[in-house]
């Protein structure tokens, strides 16, 4: 089956405070604020950003509401919003912005080859994934869930999963959803992995597979475009905290992050709004303290 990618509403909004605002909205976001006059310690990655004036950010391109490809090739949704706040306090526009599809598995990778200048992709901080690449925020929580047809009645949550051992779930090769369902399976068998998720929508839409397991904000983004054929059952049964993912040990980088973030929670919350916050059942969040950087 296909889904309709609809475009984010866009909010009206006023721009604010001393910073200039300018950049074309090209698709689903709001202008965000770029600085004129950012000045940093030589030698930072924020420096340096600024002096190149452009950067390469890995997102996802096919979640709705957090990171979809729109039908100008630009992705939209929360991650590239919030992306875009960090890049307009080093002084980049969204135009000098380079997106970088980053599905779920190659994330450490793309950051530690340096192919990208950070990652904001439904990326959950872990202690594994932090060994090899350093974390910002979290700047929201998620939990995760299940995904069933409408007219399934037999899951209502991941403790029906052994029972039914035919019945197949899908989730993401190198997600933690996909590592976290593995105690609530008869065998592995009964798990299919995808690179992305709407593979895995539309393999419940056709049928070939019977649940669909991530975060919930992901999942409830594939039952808003799937015209009543989808609903979540059951409780979060995890916590996904969400992170900017950078070059290991950039403190400054991921302290610059934070403070940005901080200093930034009106245009947080206005690009949830305006993003996820669209899709229903969503809730506008309130922005997590940081964790330490390290
Ligand atoms: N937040 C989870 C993770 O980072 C699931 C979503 C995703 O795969 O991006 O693995």
């Amino acid at each position: 089956m296909r889904f309709t990618r609809t475009k984010a509403a866009v909010a009206a909004a006023g721009l604010a405070l001393s910073l200039a605002a300018c950049g074309g909205d090209d698709g689903g976001g709001e202008d965000v604020e770029v600085a004129q006059d950012a000045e940093f310690e030589a030698g930072t990655t924020m420096a340096e950003i600024a002096e190149r004036g452009t950067m390469t950010i890995g997102t996802k391109f096919d979640q709705p509401g957090f990171g979809l490809l729109g039908l100008d090739d630009v992705p939209e949704g929360f991650d590239v919003e919030v992306a875009k706040i960090i890049a307009g306090a080093m002084g980049v526009a969204e135009e000098d912005i380079e997106w970088k599809e980053t599905p779920s598995e190659v994330r450490e990778q793309v950051i530690e080859d340096g192919d990208v200048d950070l990652v904001a992709a439904t990326y959950t901080i872990n202690e594994e994934r932090a060994q090899r690449i350093s974390f910002a925020g979290p700047y929201y929580v998620a939990g995760q869930q299940l995904m069933v047809a409408a007219d399934n009645d037999t899951i209502s949550g991941p403790e029906d999963l052994a029972d039914n051992p035919d019945m197949k779930v899908c989730s993401v090769t190198g997600s933690t959803p996909s590592e976290n369902i593995r105690e609530y399976l008869a065998n592995n068998n009964q798990l299919v992995l995808f690179d992305v998720y709407d593979k895995c929508a539309d393999a419940l839409g056709n049928g070939q597979v019977d649940v669909v397991t991530t975060d919930n904000v992901i999942l409830l983004g594939f039952v808003s475009e799937s015209d009543g054929e989808f609903k979540l059952v059951g409780e979060q049964f995890t916590e996904e905290p969400y992170g900017i993912g950078i070059e290991k040990g950039d403190t400054a980088f991921c302290e610059f992050i934070n403070e940005t973030l901080a200093d930034n929670e009106d245009a947080y919350i206005e690009a949830w709004e305006r993003t996820a916050g669209e899709v229903e059942g969503t809730e506008t969040p309130e922005l997590p303290e940081p964790a330490e950087c390290a």
